[in-house]
């Protein structure tokens, strides 16, 4: 069987917003972080931990502007966006120390964006297997403990 690694088919954090909004904006103005499973705020940019993890440590680089393309976002933005992506490179071979690590973005529905109005870049941890065991178990159960320990541990490593 081929296999196509497409986490984004997995509907992290794509229910709608109580307001009927955007669940990525609704997060920015988040008052409490944890609750939102925001790791980290720099200027243009917050990262959050993915709700419905596709490995441990999958987390998002989502900027505060609402925009569905790249290049409508501000180069300050976007900018900040890659050095983020650097940061959290550096902070998931810390903690994790993965062989492999994903980094993508999905533009539009067709691409399998979960959100499709507001961009966002995922970065996960790889190891050899684990598409195997997360295709069994990742949809039926979430991992409030693994969430809550992964928060933890990104969040202090972030702020050191
Ligand atoms: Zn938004």
């Amino acid at each position: 069987m081929d296999h196509i690694w497409s986490p984004w088919r997995y509907q992290y954090v794509t229910r709608a917003a109580p307001s009927g909004g955007c669940v990525f904006c609704d997060k920015a103005a988040a008052k409490d972080d944890a609750e939102a499973l925001i790791v980290h705020r720099a200027k243009h940019n917050y990262i959050v931990l993915n709700l419905y993890p596709y490995t441990n440590g999958h987390v998002m680089v989502v900027p505060y502007q609402h925009v569905d393309s790249l290049t409508a976002a501000d180069a300050e933005t976007a900018a900040e966006m890659m050095d983020l992506a650097r940061a959290t490179e550096s902070v998931l071979r810390q903690l994790y120390n993965p062989p492999g690590i994903n980094i993508g973005m999905n533009l539009g529905d067709c691409a399998g964006a979960g959100v499709a109005g507001h961009i966002h870049l995922h970065l996960l941890p790889r190891w050899p297997g684990d598409a195997n065991f997360m295709s069994v178990i990742a949809e039926t159960r979430v991992h409030i403990e693994d969430l809550a320990l992964t928060y933890a541990r990104m969040r202090e490593a972030f702020a050191a």
